[in-house]
């Protein structure tokens, strides 16, 4: 699936984000720039905050410090994080869930125990492999915390139950 199949204005504007936009542009890195750093099509109303960096957003991490940026042209490939800031648990849900009914169904979206993991989109053929990877690193999830493995995997079974 390419990441044109994505509607990220329409995600944006239900799950009532200021920001969604799936890449960062050529020669940025995720550590030095964000939301902000981007055109204002992506914001809420087509206005980027000046004073206020309350705002809520989601912004996939293709960076020039990781694979690279991407076009609307390439493929959404397995590992893919998100970068987010929620309001609440009840909006990282939504939006997760949201993503998740915009995905094939050859996708999984792994929601993160808490604001310091990011979202990942896995390939559903690949997961199997991936979850026993992600449960020995650290950075996607806490280990020795029962309840994020809980939280990180939930979504997964949610999809599945959805009718
Ligand atoms: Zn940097």
């Amino acid at each position: 699936m390419k990441y044109k199949e994505l509607n990220l204005r329409e995600l944006r504007e239900e799950a009532d984000l200021d920001f969604a936009h799936f890449t960062f542009e050529p020669n940025q890195c995720s550590c030095c720039y964000g939301p902000k750093d981007l055109p204002a099509r992506y914001w809420r109303n087509g206005i980027i905050p000046k004073d206020n960096d309350n705002f809520t957003y989601i912004l996939f991490k293709n960076a020039n410090n990781g694979s690279g940026s991407v076009t609307k042209e390439d493929e959404i490939q397995n590992y893919t994080c998100v970068m987010h800031r929620f309001r609440d648990d009840d909006q990282r849900d939504k939006t997760c869930r949201l993503l998740a009914e915009q995905l094939t169904d050859d996708y999984v979206v792994a929601v993160p125990c808490n604001s310091g993991y990011t979202i990942i989109i896995f390939k559903k053929a690949q997961f199997k492999e991936e979850k026993k990877k992600i449960n020995n690193r650290f950075h996607y999830v806490h280990v020795e915390d029962i309840q994020g493995h809980a939280s990180l995997y939930r979504m997964e079974i949610n999809m599945k139950d959805r009718p």
